[in-house]
């Protein structure tokens, strides 16, 4: 297993709702926190927050969500199976977004700053979660990957809103995005 990055096709794709949750889902949910703390080792100033399933192409309606997102030492992850907005509202926010499918690349994301979840745990019992601000961010980018949508989608073409990573950890503005990213996926879906 390991997680694939733009543009490979299968993060286009629609998941599959989960019907039941039997060892294989599990297996899917272990490896998932596995990779993205491996992931993690290998970018030290970045924070794994969360991960779709689809991004390690297996098409199914889950994602894990870290407990907490600003202490790198506690590495726990809350999984989600078949996670639904139920509602989105409040203001809508830019914020940065990165995603372990789109190597080295941030983008100013809108997006509302309030949602209402609903989705089950590991052991079958449904939840109903409200969530603002980072957590709420964190949990429209997931659910939008079981969707097949990336947080490049939501920015439009004339904002100029891409950063990249420096080797010292700051962001600084891309100006050649298009051609790094976009095109990229032009030609592997053309
Ligand atoms: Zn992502």
């Amino acid at each position: 297993m390991k997680i694939i990055t733009t543009p490979n096709p299968l993060l286009r794709e629609k998941s599959k709702k989960v019907s039941t949750i039997d060892e294989e889902v599990l297996d899917t949910i272990a490896a998932m926190r596995k990779l993205s703390l491996d992931w993690e080792k290998e970018h030290p100033y970045e924070l794994s927050a969360a991960m779709a399933a689809p991004q390690m192409g297996v098409l199914k309606r889950i994602i894990i969500v870290r407990d907490d997102m600003e202490d790198k030492k506690k590495a726990t992850f809350t999984a989600l199976i078949n996670p639904e907005v139920i509602r989105a509202e409040g203001k809508i926010k830019k914020d940065y977004e990165g995603c372990l499918s789109v190597p080295s690349i941030y983008g100013m994301v809108p997006r509302p700053t309030k949602v209402r979840v609903k989705a089950k745990l590991e052991d079958g019992t449904e939840v109903r979660i409200k969530a603002t601000d980072e957590l709420a961010r964190t949990l429209l980018h997931e659910i939008d990957h079981l969707d097949g949508v990336l947080f490049i989608d939501h920015i439009r073409d004339d904002e100029k809103a891409f950063y990249k990573m420096s080797d010292k950890g700051d962001l600084v503005p891309v100006e050649d995005y298009e051609s790094e990213i976009r095109d990229n996926e032009k030609l592997w879906n053309d």
